[in-house]
């Protein structure tokens, strides 16, 4: 292939993916797409820019527009987050974790975490950055059937283990934590408490699902891109008076974890963060809404959806199962699914060992159908396809078709400043 062929090659494939995903129902519960004004920061010239240091405190040259857009970004943040300290420079969930780890804990410390099995994330796995810091890790106990730790278990798990650290929260993640009565029991022997947010970012700050920082937890990390309608990036978070503590933080991203911590997607953080400020508490609201109403139209159309005990979610995600313990048949069905025009993946559920071929669970997340206008009646014409798919096994061009026909009416970005066309430029 010659440079050209090389070049062009990829342009065609950047715009075939993004056709794809336009004519699709996008249901990756970690995936979320960027408003016309966070777009237009992100694609500026601040790409190539440097600012180390934090505002007011460059090592280089040429910040003083760039120390505007972080300063108001950081207030912005703390009034969003409802809290005293707020760190807009990760690049991403991962490293904000690095770095709230480097903060709070040294190598051969104990940390205690919800295990990947159980929906925990990979950053709090020995294979991630807690073994990256050189942690001893505990899991905690996990109740199968709230879906959330184990939280007498976990209690007496804490008091006996000692960590240094207490982390929660999860990717799979369907019910908030009962975090204030696990951070007491983490307090009393003296351990901090993180709570990973970075799936429900979006939904804590619009008042919808938990307030972890006013529930016990010392320090909150999250990706800016989830359930948060930015860019690719993270944030830092803290009610804590504790300045040292804050000072820790700011150093455990620079330098601790970043040199170019990505200005440019800084930048579209704090357009998304106005945009969250004027439309934030509607649009957390209608994803819950239209989440609860997925998990009710799948259960009508003969899903086993997971939870339906407790009403299957209170987040952006639903779980189904498809088949028994390492039976692979969500890996099956998400194919099915892929070539019916609906994107997800498959998903471990209690049971499940093998994560590449054994997963017998779907993960849904709502996140985008909600941002390009869909509500609550969608829902069930969404649970309708995944019927047509799944279980009356239609032919996969002709739901395909339907689906493009029905995604064509929502092909607008809402809950921003300037509504604008969700996949532009194709
Ligand atoms: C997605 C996720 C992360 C990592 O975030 P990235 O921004 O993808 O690096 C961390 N923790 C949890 C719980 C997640 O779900």
């Amino acid at each position: 292939m010659n440079p050209h062929e090389q070049a062009n090659t990829v342009q065609n494939a950047v715009d075939a993916s993004g056709r794809h995903y336009r004519d699709s129902l996008p249901m990756i519960a970690s995936e979320n797409i960027l408003s016309p004004l966070v777009a237009k920061a992100v694609n500026s010239d601040l790409h190539g820019r440097y600012a180390e240091g934090l505002p007011g405190k460059r090592y280089y040259q040429g910040c003083d527009d760039f120390d505007t857009i972080e300063s108001i970004g950081i207030e912005s943040a703390k009034r969003v987050f409802n809290c005293r300290f707020a760190n807009i420079q990760s690049t991403s969930g991962t490293v904000s974790n690095i770095a709230a780890l480097k903060a709070l804990v040294k190598p051969g410390d104990t940390i205690t975490a919800v295990s990947t099995a159980d929906g925990g994330h990979i950053s709090h796995a020995r294979m991630g950055a807690v073994g990256l810091r050189g942690l001893d890790l505990v899991t905690y106990p996990w109740d199968e059937d709230r879906m959330e730790p184990d939280v007498d278990a976990s209690c007496k798990l804490i008091r006996e283990t000692k960590p240094q650290l207490a982390l929660f929260g999860q990717s799979v993640f369907l019910f908030p934590t009962p975090l204030q009565e696990l951070s007491d029991a983490a307090h009393e022997v003296g351990a901090k408490v993180m709570y990973d947010g970075a799936h429900v970012l979006g939904l804590i700050a619009g008042g919808q699902f938990q307030d972890p920082l006013h529930e016990g937890a010392d320090v909150m990390t999250g990706s800016s891109h989830k359930t948060f309608p930015g860019p690719q990036g993270g944030f830092v978070l803290s009610d804590s008076e504790d300045e040292v503590l804050h000072k820790k933080l700011n150093n455990s991203i620079f330098p601790g974890t970043c040199s170019s911590y990505h200005l440019h997607h800084v930048a579209g953080k704090v357009v998304a963060l106005a945009e969250f400020e004027a439309y934030g508490v509607d649009y957390a609201r209608d994803i819950v809404e239209n989440a609860k109403a997925l998990g009710a139209g799948l259960a009508a159309e003969g899903f086993d959806v997971l939870a339906e005990e407790r009403g299957f979610t209170e987040s952006h995600q639903v779980l189904t199962r498809h088949g028994g313990p390492d039976s692979g048949a969500g890996m099956r069905a998400a194919q099915r699914l892929e070539d019916c025009g609906i994107i997800d993946n498959m998903n471990m559920l209690p049971g499940d060992t093998k994560a590449m071929s054994g997963p017998s669970g779907l993960r849904l997340g709502v996140p985008e159908l909600t941002r390009v206008g869909m509500g609550v009646d969608e829902m069930q014409d969404v649970a309708r396809f995944f019927a047509r798919s799944l279980i009356s096994k239609e032919d996969a061009a002709s739901v395909c078709a339907d689906v493009k026909e029905f995604k064509s009416r929502f092909q607008t970005v809402h809950y921003c400043l300037e509504e604008g066309p969700a996949y532009p430029g194709l």
